[in-house]
């Protein structure tokens, strides 16, 4: 948390605005900062709407293991399913909802890293995944980040993946950003993109998708370390909760439980379970 020299008026200000978080919106997270005695608000969890295995809109529901982490730690601060109110986290929209308070925290392959850190603040890390590549089935000519160069790349604003394309990967790629991974899986089908980069975790559950079978492949290349964290508010004092539930969900079994209904059914090698604050560079 930031300090900053607080006036006589800009604290009239201050606490006027923090009456009206006491009664509006803000609710959630005020309950939710109130822990195990909740049980009467919701919290509103941020997630991916479009990414199967880890976070997926159905006509059933939520699904994947964003999903699972999120509901776990929730069940943990005091909240039960039905009082978990889901919404869509764009990559580029995470920091600016957390800030808002449009969200008590995020669940949404959200990787740690510096930058972020400075907005928000971020609990586990809860998964270790590498950024990769997804091709078509029948190309042959992608096989390292150089091919790149003289392609057309999908990736998400911003997501770390694009990033890093840009700086350190395959900077003359003819890069297309996209607002969402399902936009950009539309472009590898239908040839306007000859690749799309991002998590191996993610890309390994497109290609397994009903829809999609046999179309495309993974490069099978870990271009990066992505830590993946639970996004709060910045000075939030669910972060310290929050690592307390992760924790607990390894304990106990329920992490490996989650990891193999969701990942299992891509073929998807996660890494072990990361320890609370060991962050792989
Ligand atoms: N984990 C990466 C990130 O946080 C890529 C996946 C995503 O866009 O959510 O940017």
């Amino acid at each position: 948390m930031k300090l900053r020299k607080v006036t006589a008026a800009s604290a009239a200000v201050i606490a006027l605005a923090l009456t009206a978080t006491a009664c509006g919106e803000g609710a959630a997270e005020k309950d939710a900062k109130g822990g195990s005695e909740g049980g009467k608000g919701k919290i509103t969890v941020g997630i991916k709407f479009d990414q199967p295995g880890l976070g997926q809109k159905t006509p059933q529901g939520y699904a994947g293991f964003d999903v699972d982490v999120a509901k776990y730690v929730a069940k943990e601060l005091g909240y039960s399913e039905d009082q978990i109110e889901f919404k869509e986290s764009k990559s580029q929209d995470r920091e600016n909802m957390l800030s808002r308070g449009d969200v008590d925290f995020i669940a949404a392959t959200y990787s740690i890293n510096d930058e972020r850190e400075k907005k928000v603040d971020f609990a586990g890390p809860y998964l270790l995944a590498h950024q990769d590549l997804l091709v078509r089935a029948d190309d042959d000519s992608i096989k390292s980040a150089e091919d790149l160069n003289s392609k057309k790349l999908c990736s998400v604003t911003g997501s770390t993946s694009a990033q890093n394309v840009k700086q350190k990967l395959a900077p003359k790629a003819q890069l297309q950003e996209y607002p969402t991974y399902s936009a950009c899986l539309t472009g590898l089908q239908n040839g306007a993109v000859d690749a799309l980069t991002t998590d191996d975790s993610i890309l390994a559950g497109y290609a397994a998708q009903d829809s999609h079978k046999g179309k495309f492949k993974l490069a099978g290349l870990e271009l990066s370390n992505e830590n993946y964290g639970i996004g709060v508010k910045e000075g939030s004092d669910l972060k310290a909760k929050i690592n307390a539930a992760l924790e607990k969900m390894v304990s106990d079994g329920s992490w490996e439980k989650a990891v193999e209904a969701n990942f299992g059914p891509a073929n998807y090698e996660n890494e072990p379970a990361p320890k609370i604050g060991d962050i792989k560079k």
